[in-house]
């Protein structure tokens, strides 16, 4: 048996302001954390050599320099969701774990949801503004009652499940529209799931639960509030960005609304001009969803209990970058994993939808480790597409799947091109569906996409990649240079279908780019005569 190791020689360092509790976690524990809040990039650097965990909130940067001047580092426990604060791929290459607290604060943001729901439906905030201004008058203020009343939860992950259940509590009934859950995996009985038109159409309020992403960026769109209930109230506690807020402005100028709220918008913080803002049918709150104090204690003391458990029994929960394995395995590893997870991003994105089946065949050397391990990172890629991405990892990723429908077959491929190892992936929405296909593989240490589709390319997978499909005719190339070139976005790399089709007929390019073009410019494109179809990917 490994002789545990001694928590007095484990340097435990806590670089942000953390509820206190977690100290005491990790003193009952026999650890002596320090607590060395607020330093710079080159104090970080100096203090983690001789490091066993940092412990972050979301001050604090963990960046690839800080992983390489670190010695011993095993372990960052992000006290909280989000992960941006900490560079996970630079973490996975050099055998760190990086945890988070993934349901530390979904009661607190599903309650807070529903207090806008009640604010909304009553005015409290106008009708305390009204009291306090001398007037004790309510004939603007006729509220209306929840009880019967149809509540549309659109995103039914850890909070939205809350909300819903909180609104059958008021005796609300509750319909709810998550394309990536099959019928009776909403796990709340008297959930209705349905398409969104239909939800929009009969709600009463509607409530928002997705994360931003590709496809919920202006989810509810001026098309989509049009189909709503005239009179219907929005509530948005998800993420800005994920209503046209415009849009909003004119169903409320228009009547159409009658009241939204919202804990989150796309420009934060707004200015006290803000054209929602001012309203009085509006209800703003600042981005308060997951502050309570019960939230802070629990993502602290999580925290603080899974870095020990870590350290001293290797057990790691809710680790976001990498799954549970020797070192040295990990290290030959880790190349690949951060490769499937791409090519799982890819392929969800490219897609564009539920993914339900997908073909993984693995060859050469990269074959003889246990492949669970790649199929579970493919599952995290295509997951974090779809969910919060702090919220998916390498133990609860099978489960997750499983609730989607998302069905992964693994084979080995009997004649790899690539020695050291190579990994294709077919993904569809449904068996039998269409489909795409993409392949890569890993050069030294450097990852690369070799085919997609029936294009053979060698593509670095990260930043920004635009994809198109176009006619095959003189001038693409040029055209769509000028069209980035005015925008300012540098091509790093272009690699087309090769030359030898019929001039006319379609053809595919992957171009690099240094930035990501944004509407504008991507709305140009696909305008464009020669131009099929045009998508970005971000990887
Ligand atoms: P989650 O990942 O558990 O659930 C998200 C759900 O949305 C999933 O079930 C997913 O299938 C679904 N979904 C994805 N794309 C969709 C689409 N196009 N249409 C409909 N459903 C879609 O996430 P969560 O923890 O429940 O968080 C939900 C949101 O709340 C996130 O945006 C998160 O960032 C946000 N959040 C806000 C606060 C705050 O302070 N206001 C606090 C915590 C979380």
């Amino acid at each position: 048996m490994t002789k545990k190791p001694d928590p007095k020689q484990t340097r435990i360092i806590v670089c942000d302001d953390l509820a206190p509790i977690a100290l005491e976690v990790f003193r009952s524990r026999g650890f002596d954390p320090e607590i060395r809040t607020g330093m710079s990039e080159d104090e970080l650097a100096e203090a983690v050599i001789g490091a066993d965990a940092l412990v972050v909130r979301s001050a604090t940067k963990i960046t690839r320099r800080i992983f390489e001047a670190s010695d011993r580092l095993k372990v960052v426990g992000r006290a909280g969701v989000g992960v941006d604060n900490v560079d996970c791929e630079a973490a996975t290459e050099l055998g760190v774990v990086v945890m988070n607290t993934p349901t530390g604060n979904s009661t607190t943001t599903a309650e807070l949801a529903i207090s806008l729901l009640c604010s909304l439906a009553r005015h409290i905030p106008r009708a305390n503004a009204i009291v306090r201004s001398g007037s004790w008058k309510k004939k603007d203020l006729v509220g209306t009652e929840l009880t019967g009343k149809t509540l549309g939860v659109v995103g039914m992950g850890r909070i939205g499940r809350i909300v819903a259940d909180r609104g059958i509590g008021l005796r609300m009934n509750v319909v709810a529209y998550d394309p990536y859950l099959q019928g009776e995996n909403t796990s709340i009985a008297g959930v209705d799931l349905m398409p969104l038109d239909d939800l929009l159409k009969c709600s009463d309020f509607i409530s928002l639960h997705v994360p931003l992403t590709d496809a919920t960026r202006n989810l509810l769109s001026w098309d989509k509030l049009a189909l709503m209930k005239k009179g219907a109230r929005l509530i948005n506690a998800s993420r800005g960005g994920v209503v046209d807020e415009e849009a909003v402005l004119d169903a409320l100028e228009e009547g159409r609304l009658a009241g939204a709220a919202f804990d989150v918008l796309a420009d934060e913080p707004p200015g006290k001009d803000h054209p929602l803002v001012v309203r009085d049918d509006v209800i703003v709150t600042p981005h308060l969803g997951a502050s309570s104090t019960e939230a802070q204690l629990t993502v602290a003391v999580d925290v603080a209990t899974q870095i020990s458990d870590f350290l001293l029994d290797g057990v790691a929960m809710n680790a976001v970058n990498a799954p549970a394995m020797q070192p040295e395995v990990l290290h030959e590893l880790a190349p690949f994993l951060l490769l499937v997870e791409k090519l799982g991003r890819f392929l969800a994105q490219r897609i564009g939808g539920p993914i339900r089946k997908a073909e993984i065949t693995i060859g050469g050397d990269i074959a003889r480790h246990d492949v669970k391990h790649l199929k579970l990172a493919f599952l995290v890629g295509v997951l974090r597409e779809s969910l919060v991405e702090g919220d998916v990892n390498f133990v609860n990723a099978p489960g997750l799947a499983q609730e989607r429908g998302l069905r992964v077959l693994v084979s080995e491929e009997e004649n790899p091109i690539y020695r050291l190892g190579q990994i294709k992936i077919r993904a569809s929405m449904r068996a039998g569906g269409p489909s795409h296909l993409v392949m890569g593989t890993v050069f030294g240490r450097e990852l690369r996409f070799v085919r997609i589709d029936g294009v053979h390319l060698d593509l670095p997978p990260s930043g920004s990649i635009l994809l198109t499909r176009h006619r095959d005719e003189p001038g693409v190339v040029g055209t769509l240079g000028t069209l980035l070139g005015m925008a300012g976005i540098n091509i790093q790399r272009i690699e087309l279908d090769p030359p030898g089709g019929e001039a006319g007929d379609l053809s595919s390019g992957f171009l690099s780019l240094d930035d990501e073009p944004n509407a504008e410019v991507l709305a140009k494109i696909a305008a464009l005569d020669m131009i099929e179809e045009v998508q970005v990917i971000r990887l």
